[in-house]
Formats: C-alpha cells, structure tokens, sequence
C-alpha cells in the first residue's frame, strides 16, 4: 500500500512525533531529531529513545516508514576545510540518531558548491563526506534529495544524484528521496503524463529506480524550471492534482514514505484523506 504522511513536529522530544503523525492520519512520517536551525543539539537521552521506539509501535508505524531530515545548516560539499568538518561532524551526528532511534535512513540536501569550486569536485567531496559517515554508523541508509537548483545548490539534476551515488562506496546504504517539488521547478515536467513518465523514465536510466527509497509530496508556487523553492499544497499549485492522482495510483512507489512537507500543516490531514482518495479512484 501507499504510505503517505507529513514532516510531523518533534517539539518537546522525538517521542511525540509518531503520535503528531496519527492524529493526521498518516501512515509514514518524517521529522528533525534535532533543531534543524542548530549546529548542534543535546544527545538523545535514554527516556527519549525508548519513549520514541514505544510510541513507534504503539501507533503501528513501521521503521521503514519513518523519513527523517537533516538540519539546514550542513554542506556536505562545502568547498572549505573548517566548514566541511563542521557539516560532517553535524551529519554524523545526526545518523548516530537515526541508529540509536532504529530508525534506517536519514533524508539530506546534497551540498553547495558556493562558486568556489567546480560542481564535480563540490559532488566529489560529497560523496566523501557519505563515505566516511557510512563507514562510522551501521544500519542507516543516506538518502540524498534532489534539489530545487536555488542558488548553487547541488542536486537538481538526475546526473548530479548519479554521480554522487557513482563515488558512493557502500551502494546497498545510499538512496534517493524524490520531491516533487524540486523536480518540477528543476525543469522536470511532472505537469504532463508524458513529461511524467519521461522523467521516470530518465530516473531510471540515469540513477535506477532501485535508489529511491521515498518521495517529498509537494504541489510548486513557482513554475516550471523557475528554481525557486516554494511548496504549496496538494493541487493549489503549478503541478496541479493530476500529478499526484498518478503517483497514488504508480506501483513503483509502494511501501515507501511519501512526506507532505506543504505549507499549510491545518489541512494535512484533509490532504492526507484527498490523496488515499486518489488511489480508491
Ligand atoms: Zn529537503
Ligand atoms: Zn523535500
């Protein structure tokens, strides 16, 4: 079945995330274990990993079906020294979470080259970055997001995702999460059946469709190939329902989470019902 869910609070503690997706219906969830606009946080205390495992099954989610995200701050690609460090020791960080919380997979934005180096050596040293945290954690799959294209954000392209994944040594703990989104103001026109179905099928041919391991369900402000990065929610946007009705009704992203991260967090649950609607069609 599909597993739809929100980027749901961890206010007060990550335990109160699986009951923050259940009231709204969700059958996956996504989260920050940490402030998202902080470097660095207090280590996750025994009571809040074991109140968070027993919330997880008191509501019947299923590890697989939890998404976290990773802060805002850290460039995994950063093209200097003392940066760099700093976002490998936060992305370590944030991965020994998932690992003491059972959760399998933590959700990143790529990196930046910030015009100071090339975009294949910003890719390179992302790659690297993936590498050295797989190889101090066990258990918890990278799973990079493509990207809007804001700036001089990596990501926005299905070439920069396979290169990374190309660099990646441990091939079994790298993924990708797709927003659609990002996607659509990257140039990638999801709008269309038939753009729909070109991108998949690039997805495929450039990365392979094994890698994606969840989708970000998000309606755009801004049009087509714009690279600007405003959600909207679920058919009030430049995408528009039909998208989403296809995506509902896709064999191919089956037992995945597939988060609502749209900006209205009062309708989620009513967005949450639209979309199940979708697939009884
Ligand atoms: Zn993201
Ligand atoms: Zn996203």
């Amino acid at each position: 079945m599909k597993r739809v869910g929100a980027h749901v609070s961890a206010a007060g503690g990550v335990e109160h995330a699986p009951e923050n997706a259940h009231k709204i219906g969700a059958k996956a969830f996504a989260l920050f274990t940490k402030n998202q606009r902080q470097w660095f946080s207090r280590p996750l205390t025994p009571t809040n990993i074991d109140s968070f495992k027993n919330n997880v099954a008191k509501f019947g989610y299923s590890f697989d079906h939890i998404l976290p995200h990773d802060s805002y701050l850290i460039n995994l690609g950063h093209p200097e020294k003392e940066p760099l460090e700093k976002s490998r020791k936060a992305f370590l960080d944030e991965m020994q979470r998932c690992e003491q919380l059972g959760i399998g997979m933590l959700n990143f934005h790529p990196g930046s080259h910030l015009k100071k180096i090339s975009p294949d050596e910003s890719i390179r040293r992302i790659a690297e970055s993936i590498n050295m945290v797989l190889d101090k954690t066990k258990g918890v799959t990278a799973v990079i997001e493509n990207t809007a294209g804001q700036g001089t954000n990596l990501g926005y392209r299905f070439e920069h995702l396979a290169a990374i994944i190309h660099y990646v040594e441990d091939k079994n703990r790298v993924g990708i999460c797709f927003d659609t989104c990002h996607a659509f103001v990257a140039g990638y026109n999801i709008k269309t059946r038939e753009g729909f179905e070109a991108t998949w099928h690039e997805f495929d041919e450039i990365i392979g469709l094994k890698y994606l391991k969840g989708m970000h369900l998000n309606d755009a402000k801004k049009p087509l190939g714009s690279k600007v990065d405003r959600h909207e929610s679920i058919g009030m946007g430049e995408i528009g329902a039909d998208t989403f009705k296809w995506i509902m009704n896709d064999p191919r992203f089956e037992e995945m989470p597939l988060i609502l991260e749209t900006p209205n967090e009062d309708i989620w649950a009513e967005e949450i019902a639209l979309l199940y609607g979708f697939a009884e069609s």
